[in-house]
């Protein structure tokens, strides 16, 4: 008899254009596993059904994106990843039980680590933005033992709350305060959208960091930010959203298909292509 194809799928709404699939698919054709990934739009007053029969609608695990994140982490057994984060990413089976977990604390860390290797001498690291994003990009700071992390955000209300949520290392600073931590930072991370095609630039100026500082920017279109080409014009060592997107993905295929697979330079100039050709 043959074995039946497992398979996955991004469960999000409206049906946006979303690179899973063609990360995924590169990677069950590289690795010659059987196996699917598709795109499932579903309505918020169908998530509940959807996911609580994930499995007979055919699937081992699923990606979630938005608006579903928040309730993922409700409809599941979420991990502590998931739960710091406050939404769940990725779900997969364990038995009858549908767990869940957040990886994009690993892309975000794991692209770093790709990109700008001993990055991590750093004590000090400087965020902007205190959304979503920056809740993953704390939680991994903290856990690879950044000492102090400067948070900058527009309402600073937001940046508070991650200090009360992870501790004392998190630092809320005002907005206007960036150039002032600039100087001490290692490490410079935007989670912010400022940057994003269609949105407003993020203007800063980069002179004051440090000679040996690594700078990230989640934002991934356009694939070289404003803030990625000032930094790699001074020379700085630089890790960008496309990397952490690529990285995010790493865990959930292992879940699902029992094999680890990796990030190429292939694999990235498919999805530059994608996305070049979509924006
Ligand atoms: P959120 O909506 O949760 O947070 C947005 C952040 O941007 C907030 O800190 C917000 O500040 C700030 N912001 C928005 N507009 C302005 C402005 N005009 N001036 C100053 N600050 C502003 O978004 P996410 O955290 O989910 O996503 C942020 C970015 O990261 C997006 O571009 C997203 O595409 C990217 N991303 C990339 C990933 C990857 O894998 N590469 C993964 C996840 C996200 P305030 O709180 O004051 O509103």
């Amino acid at each position: 008899m043959a074995a039946t194809k497992r398979a996955a799928c991004l469960i999000g709404w409206p049906a946006a254009h979303s690179r899973s699939p063609l990360i995924h698919h590169y990677w069950l054709r590289q690795l010659g596993i059987e196996g699917g990934y598709s795109i499932e739009a579903v309505p918020p007053e169908g998530f509940a059904e959807f996911v609580l029969h994930l499995k007979s609608h055919g699937y081992v695990g699923a990606n979630v994106t938005i608006p579903h994140k928040e309730r993922a982490l409700q409809l599941t057994e979420p991990d502590a990843r998931a739960r710091a984060v406050g939404a769940a990413n990725t779900l997969y089976y364990d038995g009858d039980l549908l767990r869940s977990t957040n990886t994009d604390i690993e892309g975000f860390i794991g692209n770093l680590d790709a990109s700008a290797p001993g990055w991590d001498r750093t004590a000090h690291a400087l965020v902007l933005g205190a959304g979503g994003s920056s809740r993953a990009v704390v939680y991994g700071l903290l856990e690879r033992g950044v000492q102090r992390i400067a948070l900058a955000n527009r309402s600073i209300e937001r940046a508070q709350a991650l200090r009360d949520l992870f501790g004392d290392r998190v630092v809320p600073i005002a907005w206007s305060d960036i150039p002032v931590a600039l100087p001490g930072a290692g490490l410079l991370v935007n989670t912010t959208s400022l940057g994003m095609k269609g949105q407003p630039p993020l203007p800063i100026d980069l002179s004051a960091l440090p000679a040996d500082a690594v700078v990230a920017d989640l934002v991934y279109v356009p694939l070289e930010t404003d803030l990625l080409a000032a930094a790699r014009a001074r020379g700085l060592r630089t890790a960008d959203g496309l990397g952490m997107l690529l990285h995010q993905a790493v865990r959930g295929f292992d879940l699902w298909f029992g094999a680890r697979p990796h990030v190429t330079a292939e694999l990235r100039a498919l999805v530059e292509a994608d996305l070049l050709g979509h924006t």
